[in-house]
């Protein structure tokens, strides 16, 4: 097609089908149900509307760092030369730590990262649960590399290299790996952060390198005897993409407006998400909750959902490939209907979870 730009994620995107279609059976031959249809479509949507997000979100921290680095930055980097690639992969994951780790202990910035940890699955599909609202404070976090001096390209490319090796942790088929363990994130040491038993909560925030959790003391191995249950405390309880975004956002504000005084009212926003106007509550494992979200809607509805979002697929790698052709007025109109479409038919799917379809 033509000015079409296949963009990595544009790559990506069928590699991506084509694992989880792998793990899907490979689960199956296993026994494992893993793979509830609405719960993979709808963090397949969530990724896809994150896709029609990000892509303008990220032209403020690419600007940003510019920025910076044109300005203030120190050191000059030979891009021809692996020790760059190399460093700058191990300074940007540890600054990926600490946008992770403020991701979780901060509860405005729970509020977007809350996305990620929405299902309570753990699979491939898991992965690209990504939120369409980090994009205004992660940038921060990197800034220190624009200091040093790494090239914008540079902070482009590694920041892609650490986003899709996480893609493949998500996966429950995959055992503990021996001493990888102590060097990398690894799918067992990744299920533990996407555990809510109180043994994983806060723990392993490692994008690529588990040796920040080591070394800050945020590290835990899975336990073989304690099943991990995934997801959240106050579970999403639904399948609108907009809603998995936007829910934790508008707890915050309802919790702040019970609250009187305004240092409360800010620690609402900044405390941990456990915090409380009296105490910080701890959870442990007597909150667990055995019960799954589930909609065993009728056979039609499967397939319009499975062929919704094979559409919106298709959609957003237009999007991506085209977008360098149209205005940012445009992008953003075409972000709007998105959302919109995406949030009728997530709040359509959650109303055939109530009405509990036979
Ligand atoms: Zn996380
Ligand atoms: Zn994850």
């Amino acid at each position: 097609m033509d000015g079409f730009k296949v963009t990595p994620i544009v790559l990506a995107i069928p590699v991506f089908m084509l694992l989880i279609a792998i793990e899907f059976v490979a689960s199956r031959r296993m026994k494992k149900s893993i793979y509830p249809l609405q719960d993979t479509l709808t963090s397949l949507n969530i990724g896809i509307l994150s896709q029609f997000v990000n892509p303008l979100g990220a032209v403020i921290s690419v600007v940003m760092y510019d920025a910076v680095q044109k300005n203030y930055g120190t050191f000059e980097w030979d891009t021809r030369q692996w020790w760059t690639w190399a460093t700058a992969v191990v300074l940007y994951d540890f600054f990926y730590y600490w946008v992770h780790r403020t991701g979780h202990e901060v509860n405005l910035f729970w509020a977007s990262h809350v996305t990620h940890h929405s299902s309570e699955e753990f699979n491939l599909s898991t992965a690209l649960r990504q939120s369409s609202t980090g994009f205004y404070f992660k940038w921060v976090f990197y800034l220190p590399l624009a200091v040093l001096g790494y090239p914008v390209q540079v902070f482009i490319v590694v920041g892609l290299i650490d986003l899709l090796y996480q893609y493949w942790v998500h996966t429950q088929l995959i055992g503990r790996l021996g001493w990888l363990e102590y060097v990398l994130i690894t799918p067992s040491n990744h299920r533990v952060h996407h555990g809510q038993n109180a043994y994983c909560l806060d723990k392993n925030y490692g994008g690529i390198f588990c040796l920040w959790d080591r070394l800050f003391g945020t590290y835990a191995d899975e336990r073989p005897n304690e099943p991990i249950v995934y997801g959240i405390r106050t579970p999403l309880a639904s399948w609108n993409p907009v809603w998995a975004n936007l829910h934790h956002y508008v707890a915050i504000w309802k919790k702040m407006k019970t609250l009187t005084g305004w240092r409360n009212r800010l620690m609402c926003w900044f405390a941990r998400p456990s915090w409380q106007p009296d105490q910080d509550l701890q959870p442990s494992d007597r909150d667990l909750r055995a019960e799954k979200l589930r909609s065993a809607a009728p056979l039609v509805w499967r397939w319009i959902g499975v062929a919704f979002t094979v559409l919106a697929a298709l959609a957003v790698i237009l999007f991506l490939g085209g977008r360098a052709q149209v205005s940012v007025a445009t992008q953003l109109v075409i972000l709007g209907v998105a959302a919109g479409v995406f949030a009728a038919v997530g709040a359509l799917w959650t109303r055939a979870a109530w009405l509990r379809f036979e």
